[in-house]
């Protein structure tokens, strides 16, 4: 399963967090260690997604991290304080695709999803019934990830961030039982994310917030998200709450 990461804490390059600790993310995606059976390597590409002077970019490659020199080139020039990155194993019939890359953004937010949806797509057609055609038609892959971006964004009109993570999770655990869906959001300010079904830390002090699928390196503070939880975080802020599963 895909690893993530998201940030926020002092500007730095956004090449140094990729590569940051003994257990970077770019180490991840060669070298992860908690897979917990989805896959062995994170190669089917990787992105990265910061915020500066209030607007949001983005850089996303379907090459493994390790092999795009982009990341030593270009993103060792750019300079952020809140990133949210992934690398990516595709899911056994999922498209390998730049479009199927995490992070999912539009002027705000960046979404990444580590995990899968179970019996894709039939178990959750009656949530995409629920979204405008519109959206639909324009998500950016057709991937289990890609419609939880849809759902969220849909979601992300009406509700707190908070709230739309906690029940686009729920309700797609509500109708595909046993589905990993550990989303981790951002909108530069704060991050929301998810551990359900997959490995989730968080290392966070007055200065810095970090959110990864397993510890960047063997500081003592990473704190093991336990599982259905959801996370808020941002310097000198974590917190979090179980999620409850109930009737819809
Ligand atoms: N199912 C998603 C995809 O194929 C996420 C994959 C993962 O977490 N390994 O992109």
């Amino acid at each position: 399963m895909c690893r993530h990461l998201g940030y926020v804490g002092p500007v730095t390059s956004v090449r140094d967090l990729l590569h940051f600790g003994s257990h970077s993310l770019v180490r991840q995606s060669w070298a992860p260690k908690e897979m917990r059976g989805g896959g062995t390597i994170n190669a089917d590409g990787f992105g990265a997604a910061w915020w500066s002077g209030g607007v949001l970019g983005r850089y996303r490659s379907v090459s493994p991290i390790w092999s795009d020199p982009t990341v030593e080139e270009t993103l060792s020039h750019v300079h952020s304080g809140a990133v949210i990155a992934a690398v990516r194993s595709a899911t056994e019939g999922m498209a390998v695709e730049i479009g199927a890359c995490a992070p999912f953004v539009d002027d705000r937010f960046a979404l990444s999803h580590n995990g899968v949806v179970v019996r894709w797509p039939a178990a959750v057609t009656s949530l995409a019934e629920g979204i405008p055609a519109v959206q639909l038609l324009t998500m950016p892959a057709p991937t289990d990830s890609a419609l939880l971006w849809t759902l969220l964004r849909d979601r992300l009109e009406t509700m707190s961030p908070e709230s739309a993570v906690a029940t686009v999770v729920h309700d797609v655990s509500f109708l595909a039982h046993g589905s990993k869906l550990n989303l981790l959001l951002g909108d530069g300010n704060e991050m929301w994310a998810t551990a359900w079904g997959h490995s989730l830390y968080a290392l966070v002090d007055e200065s810095s917030a970090l959110i990864a699928s397993e510890p960047l390196d063997d500081s003592p503070g990473w704190e093991q998200i336990p599982d259905r939880a959801l996370v808020c975080a941002r310097p000198g802020h974590l917190i979090i709450t179980p999620i409850q599963m109930g009737e819809r």
